[in-house]
């Protein structure tokens, strides 16, 4: 089978190999759709090391063989597996930091999500890792459920105030997903900031009132004349850019929040934190998600209560990968699916 892995900095190649074999407790999955996320394409670039380099976690498939001992799945089905899933026991589970785990990242899909097949452990299985998609959810609806659940872990922790106003700093598929909940959180006014025409164009599209580009305006000074020089109640930074923090920072109102869904790069360095404290600003990150927030993700698409399948602008199959990682850094693509 087809299969792609990272070869160092800057290089992901497909390669061929032996379809994975399955232990006791195991499945195995072909893949149909699997999302190609930002921070796949910074674990090419080797600018996000925290997590194992491995690729591809947005990925949904059908069953295609179970081990020894699996019950409640069989040949067909048609699920969304997770890449990772806490043990649900520890302390960091048991207070809310189920994705710090020391378990949570020790298994994930085997080779990755970009494969033509790919083993699930035994350890996301038997933890209630695998979901069965809805039978009137597409694959590529699918390829949304875990960039969703994060967006969805990200406002949770953040307390969206019925009536806020908010600022979201990046219009990628994150920040569009983001776009599209915060009015089921109650956010009154949505304003983002991106640089690309062509995803500002999607941001007003999907819901944002107001759209600017940093390049053209000082985002903090926009801000505060839209908000009557109040400034918005809460800034998401659906981006790694550091430029972007700083103007969040910058844009949210005294006592505002702000929050941390992007991987910024690595050493990123915020200045002016006594203004943190001064002007009582609190950032609140947000790493990865939980069946908790997945489950509540997949029932919002199939609901319709967020929009994907708008956002999907490129198929591109596995054997041509590089294209895939080319066209999602293009500011002209949305969200990139591979296929088989
Ligand atoms: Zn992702
Ligand atoms: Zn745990």
């Amino acid at each position: 089978m087809k299969a792609v892995f990272l070869e160092g900095v800057g290089k992901a190649a497909v390669k061929e190999v032996p379809t994975p074999s399955l232990g006791v407790g195991d499945i195995l999955v072909e893949m149909k759709a699997c999302g190609l996320c930002g921070s796949d394409l910074e674990k090419i670039q080797g600018e996000y090391t925290a997590a194992p380099p491995i690729i591809g976690h947005e990925a949904v498939g059908a069953v295609s063989a179970v081990g020894e001992d699996v019950e409640g799945l069989e040949a067909g089905d048609r699920v969304f597996p997770h890449h990772h899933v806490p043990c649900y026991d520890c302390d960091y589970c048991r207070s809310g930091s189920e994705t710090m785990c020391p378990d949570y990242r020790g298994h994930h899909l085997d080779p990755g999500g970009f494969s033509e097949f790919f083993r699930v452990p035994s350890w996301i299985v038997s933890h209630g890792g695998v979901l069965s998609l809805p039978t009137s959810m597409t694959f590529d609806e699918g390829a949304f459920i875990e960039p969703l659940a994060c967006c969805i872990r990200a406002l949770d922790r953040l307390q969206v105030d019925e009536g806020s106003e908010v600022l979201v700093a990046g219009g990628g598929p994150m920040g569009l997903l983001l776009v599209q909940l915060l009015p089921h959180y109650g956010a009154r006014r949505v304003i983002v900031s991106e640089v690309s025409p062509y995803r500002l164009e999607f941001a007003g599209r999907l819901g944002a009132e107001v759209v600017m580009n940093p390049l053209e305006v000082e985002v903090p000074n926009e801000v505060y004349r839209l908000t009557g020089g109040r400034g918005v109640d809460i800034a998401l930074l659906a981006t790694g850019s550091s430029r972007a923090l700083h103007q969040s920072v910058q844009s949210v109102r005294a006592g505002g929040r702000v929050g941390l869904v992007g991987i910024p790069e690595v050493g990123a360095v915020l200045e002016g934190i006594d203004a943190l404290v001064t002007r009582e600003v609190s950032l609140i990150s947000s790493n990865a998600a939980t069946e908790r927030e997945t489950r509540r993700a997949m029932q919002m698409i199939e609901e319709g209560s967020v929009q994907v399948e708008p956002m999907v602008t490129h198929h591109v199959p596995l054997s041509e990968f590089s294209r895939a990682v080319g066209v999602a850094r293009e500011a002209e693509s949305m969200k990139v699916i591979i296929t088989p």
